[in-house]
């Protein structure tokens, strides 16, 4: 059984434009203790998947009725605001891109930990102050007596962005979710934090969501991988078989873009001619189908659903023929 299993999840915004359909009926799962990526370009809808699994979607956004957020037997869609707040920053956690936002530039690096420890757990300030320094020292922060009493000015974006996962970290979660934590970070110091953050959920045994929008990342530390394209997972399944055979025109055609696998640089997913429609008008039919090479009539009028597929999931009228013809392919070559 997964410990968080997403079903049909939609999450709209009322705008005077009309309604956003930034996340449109999406489904994916996280593993006891897996680390799942999830990938797409930017206005894909994966922020707005954390947000909702964080209940943090704020007026005029709403989670649609019949959404499914199940974590741990219970569904996160339909629990009140103060269990839901019990759950956040507790079972599961988060961490953002930016961390210098998201650090209180007027408390110390340490006190922000030992506030995040004590909203968890009852304990004493010199207690409290041991397990601030024990997480920053997990989290590979040198000399961790002395940074303490830093401020985030006076932190590197990296030791930042180390901070912050203690933070997340300092309430024992179940679940991290990563928001593309490295994104605003150099290539070294972006390979350091991912490496931690695979050490980490080796050592704590917890599950991680780590949504990015470079593929590099995802075949470095994610064992799952649900690719989004316009509100919706289009492809989900384990890395290591997306990355050998993708089902979905779209994968394909964004492991195309990468130049070498294993590297760590950014690696922009807009190499695709066109560009992601608009959330207020998502196209009828195939929403890839302006810019899929295989696109047929069928496509452009009826919406393929996520179905079994190779050993994921994909949602492409396609995938059973084009799955014949490549291994046609295979036996010929
Ligand atoms: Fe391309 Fe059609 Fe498959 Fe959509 S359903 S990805 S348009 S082949
Ligand atoms: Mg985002």
């Amino acid at each position: 059984m997964p410990l968080l299993r997403v079903r049909n999840l939609r999450t709209h915004f009322h705008t005077r434009m009309g309604v956003m359909k930034a996340v449109d009926g999406v489904d994916l799962e996280v593993g006891e203790g897996k680390t799942l990526g999830i990938v797409g370009e930017s206005g894909s809808g994966k922020s707005v998947i954390a947000l909702s699994i964080m209940g943090l979607i704020e007026s005029p956004g709403h989670v649609v009725e019949d959404s499914r957020i199940l974590f741990d037997g219970r569904d996160l869609a339909r629990l009140p605001e103060p269990e839901m707040q019990a759950i956040r920053g507790n079972a599961i956690s988060m961490i953002f891109q930016e961390p210098m936002t998201s650090l209180n530039p007027v408390y110390t690096a340490g006190n922000q930990i030992i506030e995040a420890i004590r909203l968890h757990r009852k304990i004493g300030a010199k207690e409290a102050r041991e397990c601030a320094i024990e997480l920053l020292r997990l989290v590979g922060i040198p000399s961790p007596e002395q940074r303490f009493s830093a401020y985030p000015h006076q932190l590197s974006g990296g030791m930042r962005q180390r901070v912050m996962i203690a933070m997340a970290l300092a309430c024992e979660p179940r679940l991290l979710i990563a928001d593309e934590p490295t994104t605003a970070l150099d290539v070294t110091i972006q390979a350091q934090i991912l490496e931690l953050l695979r050490e980490l959920r080796q050592r704590l045994g917890m599950s991680m969501i780590l949504i990015t929008h470079d593929l590099g990342v995802v075949a470095e530390i994610c064992d799952d991988v649900a690719v989004m394209y316009a509100g919706r997972v289009v492809e989900r399944g384990p890395v290591s078989a997306i990355f050998r055979n993708p089902q979905h025109p779209y994968t394909e055609a964004l492991l195309r873009s990468i130049p070498l696998l294993g590297m760590t640089q950014a690696m922009p997913l807009n190499v695709i001619p066109g560009k992601v429609p608009s959330p207020l008008h998502w196209p009828r039919g195939c929403r890839f189908a302006a810019r899929c090479n295989y696109a047929v009539e069928r496509c452009r009028c009826e919406e393929p659903a996520l179905a079994e597929s190779g050993e994921g999931w994909a949602a492409c009228w396609l995938r059973e023929q084009r799955r014949r013809s490549r291994s046609e392919g295979a036996l010929h070559a």
